[in-house]
């Protein structure tokens, strides 16, 4: 039997779609003899070198080599993946992608009734918000965090009211309880599972609602965010929340921001940050970072403060690395969230915002500041178990990063001791400098300017690079 990815689906859409149509939606296209041309879409240009050829229903580009069938191109300029392309052209081409067996078309069934329902409610927690009286302890929330109803509405945020509001609603729209419960949005009681909460829809990069998360408006609730259960339309850890509002402009800087609480995204937003995601419910997995490497390669990382955030921090520099993407640590001065900070910040958030960034240093610098926090560098056990500490982590990078990344650690090394023999030998009248170590860069890392800087934990630095101070180490200093 044929299922919904195979060859037989893929023919069968490619007979019925125009490529020359479905490019003409994204280019202008020319006719000049049997070809179409126009600008590229993948790459900057003044001149057309994108050719479409109608009869192999092919397109290649001369510019940047880029070519395909319509398959790859609506992968490109729609940033999703094969199964994807293959689904929004099906659609258009109205094919259902029905030779499904009995059960795997069972289970799109229920994903369909599940995704309609999702929107459905996310309709309706939307007007309970805005439009009722049983939405004033919504309203009231988002007031009190300065979310305005602009920014509410860009992600749909609602009201799930006291008791069974839903589904009163279905059964007045005539709609069917059980899916609602197999969405996940009603208990077996009949009660809705969101009751007397803030709803955030959880969207996919396409803006389809997959599941909500939602905060308390009571004092007394012990928990504070609860979410839905996994579903046939929800997988956790397979979704980025925001991705869908945030990916063009996470194309147009180059970068996207990754926070840890979709309301640290929310505000992210309002204050101009519309290139925040957040890794929704879990921490950040595989499949996350797949998705985010398709809208871009360089992520800034903004996590909480406290122990949690960091320990998630480390792991996500290193899984990022894995995916060959460039990672940087933003820490938040004086705030416990992107939240707080930006809201800290009110008018000047965009300018504030923007010197964390240009501060921001690299996920791998950022981790090994942690790791010498408190080091003293005149302890060589200390020194050892933070040297070791560093080792176990590099281990963990992929193998083209561990050589520069150890030279870095090295160096730091040497600077801390340079301090200590500096404070042994020469009076404390000298005037230290910071002095960035270049990380050796390596073809991921060429694009970012990302300095190894030693801070003020191994001390101040000494302007020279192999001044007395470092010679005089003693045994150690050949390595340095
Ligand atoms: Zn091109």
């Amino acid at each position: 039997m044929p299922t919904q990815a195979s060859d037989d689906a893929f023919a069968e859409v490619k007979a019925r779609v125009d490529l020359v149509k479905v490019v003409s939606e994204h280019v202008r296209l020319t006719r000049r003899n049997k070809d179409f041309w126009g600008l590229c879409p993948f790459h900057q240009e003044d001149s057309p070198s994108f050719k479409v050829n109608p009869q192999m229903q092919s397109w290649y580009c001369f510019g940047c080599e880029r070519s395909g069938d319509v398959f790859t191109f609506v992968e490109l300029i729609e940033k999703t993946d094969k199964r994807g392309a293959l689904q929004m052209l099906a659609e258009r081409a109205g094919v259902e992608l029905k030779k499904l067996s009995p059960e795997q078309r069972e289970r799109v069934d229920v994903r369909k009734r599940v995704l309609d329902m999702l929107k459905l409610a996310a309709q309706y927690y939307e007007y309970v918000l805005w439009k009722t009286p049983a939405g004033e302890p919504g309203r009231r929330l988002l007031e009190s965090r300065r979310v305005s109803e602009e920014t509410a509405r860009r992600f749909q945020l609602g009201y799930a009211p006291a008791g069974r509001g839903f589904a009163e609603y279905l059964r007045a729209k005539k709609r069917s309880l059980s899916d609602a419960q197999e969405a996940g949005l009603m208990r077996r009681d009949g009660s809705d599972f969101f009751a007397e909460r803030l709803v955030i829809p959880i969207r996919d990069e396409r803006g389809q609602t997959l599941a909500f998360t939602a905060r308390t408006v009571r004092q007394d609730e012990q928990r504070k965010y609860i979410n839905s259960p996994e579903t046939p339309a929800y997988i956790k850890g397979r979704v980025i929340f925001g991705l869908d509002l945030a990916r063009d402009e996470i194309a147009r800087r180059g970068h996207g921001v990754l926070m840890e609480g979709q309301f640290d995204v929310i505000t992210g937003h309002q204050f101009g940050v519309s290139n925040a995601v957040a890794s929704s419910g879990t921490a950040l997995t595989e499949e996350q970072v797949r998705l985010l490497k398709r809208f871009t390669d360089e992520l800034l990382l903004v996590f909480d403060s406290d122990r949690a955030g960091r320990t998630a921090m480390r792991k996500a520099v290193t899984l990022a690395s894995t995916f060959g993407m460039r990672t940087r640590v933003a820490s938040l001065p004086d705030a416990k969230d992107p939240d707080e900070f930006l809201r800290a910040a009110g008018p000047d958030a965009a300018q504030r915002w923007e010197e964390l960034v240009s501060r921001a240093p690299s996920g791998f610098e950022a981790g090994m500041e942690e790791d010498s926090a408190g080091l003293n560098p005149s302890n060589p056990n200390q020194v050892e178990l933070v040297a070791g500490r560093l080792r176990e982590w590099i281990r963990q990078f992929p193998e083209g990063l561990r050589e520069g990344y150890a030279e870095a650690a090295a160096a730091a090394r040497c600077q801390a001791r340079g301090v200590r023999s500096r404070a042994n030998q020469i009076d404390s009248s000298g005037v230290g400098a910071r002095r960035p170590v270049h990380l050796r860069p390596y073809a991921g890392e060429l694009r970012a300017p990302w300095r190894v800087r030693a801070r003020g934990r191994f001390g101040r630095l000494s302007p020279g690079g192999t001044g007395p101070d470092q010679t005089s180490v003693g045994g150690s200093a050949a390595e340095c």
